[in-house]
Order: structure tokens, then sequence, then C-alpha cells
């Protein structure tokens, strides 16, 4: 048997390999940073034994609540991917797996690589609506691209969306495809109408170093960028920096940024409630926009959550947070789970990259409703 991780988005150190039924594993913590979760690594030479791989660490990783009710991702085919029985008990998490071929891959979700993401944005450029806008590089010296979509013109608005701030965060990615695949589908009128009366400024990876590093969370110097709203710079979080440069260059109207949740088995909106500026009218418009998204998408819910910030006591180092005081507007975060959707459940996948494309698409009906309000 052979266990490797040293491909883009890699993550994982075996510790033993010598008994198929009890498999050593620890998960690798980002890059100057405590924070760690994700793994993705690939197993050679256990087909058809009965496996245990035993993650020993995975007590200390960062979302203990993240094991609790979770299955972990395999793949034969690195297209599809599938659930495996997974358990967490005395401190160790536990995939056990038969393995059907010589070679599997295992992954905390379903992962999204930077050639995929290197495909995206070449797609989507031969759209006549697009223009790609290189901002400038990353610590790593990758590419920080930014997706404009849709001609300039008076009283259009400015949509904003980002996508992957915390690179384990995959499904952020796959959300992006959906969103920038209905975006620029001519026939699709939903599209046809949001892009007469807006202009979308999309990116659909943040953090492209954490994104190839395997890390769960943080970019290549260590920093949570969606904390780095307030002080970012071009030494430690380029990726922030440059992209906040260009929405003051640009303006916002709206902003969504697109995330994960290692704990909650739901899709779920965080709103900017708790900022100086909260008034009203934007609470209307987040509830609003939540109510009709739920309607459009029934794998979107409004019951389950995080607790409202209080007025004045929200993180202005968050990125919504961030946005909605400085540019007076709604900002959201969406949320994913790496779980299922409890309400919505389809075990053979849980939450899977068909659909967050799916919730992607949706979305962009969900903006279209609320756009002549911004
Ligand atoms: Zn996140």
């Amino acid at each position: 048997m052979h266990i490797s991780s040293n491909f883009d988005g890699g993550n994982i150190e075996c510790l033993s390999l010598e008994d198929p039924s009890d498999i050593q594993l620890n998960i690798c913590a980002d890059k100057d940073s405590e924070f760690f979760q994700w793994f993705y690594f690939r197993l050679v030479g256990a087909k058809g034994q009965n496996c245990n791989l035993n993650f020993l660490n995975a007590s200390q990783a960062s979302y203990q609540k993240g094991w609790e009710g979770y299955n972990a991702v395999a793949s034969y085919d690195r297209e599809t991917w599938f659930r495996v029985a997974t358990s967490f008990e005395d401190g160790i998490l536990t995939i056990g797996h038969k393995p059907e071929y010589d070679m599997v891959y295992y992954a905390y979700f379903a992962p999204y690589s930077m050639e995929r993401h290197a495909d995206l944005l070449a797609k989507t450029q031969q759209s006549p609506l697009v223009e790609l806008i290189h901002l400038g590089q990353t610590l790593d010296g990758q590419d920080m691209d930014l997706l404009k979509i849709g001609g300039d013109g008076i009283d259009k608005k400015k949509c904003w969306a980002i996508a992957r701030q915390h690179p384990g965060e995959t499904m952020a990615e796959w959300w992006m495809e959906g969103f920038l695949g209905r975006l620029t589908d001519p026939n699709d009128a939903v599209a046809r109408s949001a892009l007469d009366s807006a202009v979308f400024y999309v990116v659909p990876n943040m953090n492209p170093d954490g994104s190839r590093r395997g890390h769960l969370r943080t970019n290549a110097a260590g920093a949570n960028l969606n904390r780095e709203w307030t002080e970012s710079s071009m030494e430690r979080s380029p990726e922030v920096f440059l992209v906040r440069e260009q929405m003051v260059e640009c303006g916002v109207d709206f902003c969504l940024d697109v995330h994960g949740d290692e704990g909650l088995p739901y899709n779920f909106i965080a709103g900017t409630t708790g900022v100086p500026s909260w008034n009203d009218s934007r609470n209307q418009i987040l509830e609003d926009f939540k109510v009709n998204l739920q309607a459009i998408n029934p794998d979107f819910q409004t019951t389950y959550g995080y607790p409202a910030n209080r007025p004045g006591k929200a993180n202005m180092a968050l990125c919504s947070n961030n946005i909605a005081e400085k540019f007076g507007c709604p900002a959201m975060t969406l949320e994913m789970p790496f779980k299922d959707t409890a309400d919505t459940p389809m075990p053979d996948t849980g939450w899977s990259p068909d659909r967050c494309k799916k919730l992607g698409s949706s979305i962009l009906e969900a903006i279209l409703h609320i756009q002549h309000r911004l």
C-alpha cells in the first residue's frame, strides 16, 4: 500500500501503513497557522481489503463539530465523489472502506483544483459578455483574477460575488461554476434581465495559494483572509488588498461572499446586522432575499444559521461587514455544508458539486428579485 498527497490541494501525513485495518494518519496544519481540517490524498494497493483510515489528530482539528454526523468523500475517477462511512469516536476520525480499484482518492469535500480554476477562467472569458481583469499576484506568485460580466452603463448596479477566501471550502468554487454558467448563458432570461441593470464583478477563487497548498483556512502567510478586510496589505494579504482596491475603484451595490461551514448541515446566509449603518431598509432586503431564495431552491433554508450580531457588535475585519459599512450596501455571507442538508438529504453524495452549482444558479434569480432596490 502507498499513500501520497504531493499534488494540487493535497494534505495528509501518513504515520503507519502496516495494517490495513489500522492505517494511521494526521492532517497537516496550514503553514504558519494552527488551522487544520482539510484532507485530500490517494491510497494505492488496497483493492478488496477492508481498510480503516484513522485520523489520529482529528480531536485537535479546528472544528470538532465538523466530524459529528460527517461522512468523507471518495473517488476512483476524480470526477464522481461519493460518501464513505465515517465515524468519530474517542477523538479519532475513522473512514471504513473497501476500495474496489487499485487507486482511490479520499477528501474532506470534493476537491476543486487550480487546474479546474484555470479551466473555469478560460471557458468563462470566451463569453462576449466577459472581461477578464488581472489584479496582481499572490505571495506564491499565482494570479489574482477578476471576471467582469456585462457592459458598463449609467445607473447600472455593481454586484460583487467572491468565493473561497477559505481555500478548504471548495464548495464555494463549485458554486461559482453554476453562478457563472447561468450568468453567461445567452439564452437564460434571468441572466439577461439581471445584466440589463447590473454589472457583475466575480472573483471565483480568493485564495489560490491556500488552495494549491491544501490549506483549510489561510493563505501562504498564514493569514485568515476573512479577518483581513480592515488592514490588508501586499505583504500579508495581497488577495484581499487587490480585490478591495478594485471594489473602491468600481463601487459596490451588493456583495455576496461564498463559504462552507464545517458544523451545520444547512445552507444559510449570514447578514451584516451588527454594522453601525444597519437600517430597516437593508434588513428588509436581506429577509426578502432569503425568503425568495428558499422558494427558488429548497436546498436553502432560513431557520438555522449563525446568531445575528447585535447592533454595533459586528467584526469589521470580515468581508461582508466591512463592505456593507464602507459602501452602505447589502452584503451577505453564504454558507454551505460539508456534510449534507438535514432537511433535503441525499445520503449517497451528501452536499455535492452538482448541488452547489444548482444553488449558484438559483442565487442569480434571487439577486434579480432585489436588484431594483439596491
Ligand atoms: Zn469560510
